[in-house]
């Protein structure tokens, strides 16, 4: 027993030494390559499409950010995020909108057709008074309907009763932008913000999909959808990764996913490649 112990011990030290050694490592790159990883574009943007589960077809997609790294390679917002400031993380959002913005202007004129992109927003923006108009400047610059870019923002306890968020929300609404909440039925979310906020769509947490789904998290799934569709919201469901879990989706009114049953995030090009044979 002792013997076991003492590996098992030795086994905890050793991953929290490469934990560290990772959190370490990860600072000082960030410390030394942030800048120019803005000024030399080394922050693109994938795109996961979202998917109607009834026709197969695209209907639109999330831009996730990666770090190309010049040394590292491609790094995972996981990675990297958390260790970014507030003014960092801020700037990293706006620039990825942007990124958006650039993919759906070229998007239009080279095939006519508008395609709605989502990008994530951390809740740090929100103490800004002036997010909404530097949301409303990008997507004029690329000169963009409103109504094809979303917002996906994760609810926080922060979120809960604060005024400036409903202020922000609503703004964001009058100007015509699609709100969505970003991993709902997890960690903090709330019924009550349903109510309280202007919400376009709800994006279920990938944690409702299960390899064995079970009748309680079906009816689960049934059940938000329901009050999504009373509410005037829509929903779809994130990580997607079994045809099991579409036919699931089909029964009930959820019908617009996202996982890596249908795709993976991809790069611009062979998202542009997977557009075309649509
Ligand atoms: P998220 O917004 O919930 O994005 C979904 C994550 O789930 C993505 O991970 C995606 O690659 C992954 N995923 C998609 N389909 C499946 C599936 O079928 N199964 C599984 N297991 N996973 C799936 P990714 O790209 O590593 O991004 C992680 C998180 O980083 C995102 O979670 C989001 O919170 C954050 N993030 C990414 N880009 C940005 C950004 O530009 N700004 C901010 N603030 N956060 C970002
Ligand atoms: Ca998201
Ligand atoms: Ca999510």
């Amino acid at each position: 027993v002792l013997a076991d112990l003492g590996e098992e011990q030795s086994g905890i030290i050793q991953l929290y030494d490469e934990r560290r050694e990772k959190i370490v490592n990860a600072l000082s790159l960030i410390e030394t390559d942030m800048e120019s990883a803005f000024t030399d574009h080394q922050f693109v943007p994938y795109f996961q499409p979202k998917y109607n589960i009834n026709t197969n077809s695209i209907i639109g997609a999330e831009a996730l950010v990666r770090w190309k790294h010049p040394v590292h390679g491609l790094i995972p917002p996981m990675d990297f995020l958390p260790y970014l400031e507030n003014s960092g993380i801020i700037n990293l959002d706006f620039y990825m909108l942007e990124e958006s913005c650039k993919f759906m202007r070229k998007h239009k004129d080279a095939t006519g057709d508008w395609i709605t992109l989502s990008s994530n927003f951390s809740t740090k923006h929100f103490v800004h008074d002036n997010f909404c108009s530097r949301v409303i400047a990008i997507a004029d610059r690329y000169q963009i309907p409103h109504e094809y870019i979303e917002l996906e923002v994760t609810e926080t306890m922060s979120m809960a009763d604060t005024d400036i968020v409903k202020t922000l929300f609503r703004q964001l609404y009058e100007n015509k932008f699609l709100i969505s909440i970003d991993d709902f039925g997890s960690g903090y979310s709330s019924l009550g913000i349903l109510e309280s906020f202007d919400i376009d769509i709800l994006k279920l947490d990938r944690s409702f999909m299960q390899t064995n789904m079970q009748t309680k998290n079906i009816n689960m799934i049934r059940g938000i959808t329901e009050i999504a569709a009373n509410n005037g919201m829509k929903m779809i469901c994130e990580g997607v990764e079994t045809k099991e879990q579409v036919e699931i989706l089909k029964s009930t009114k959820c019908h617009v996913v996202q996982g890596y049953y249908y795709s993976k995030p991809l790069s611009e090009s062979d998202f542009i490649l997977l557009l075309m044979k649509k």
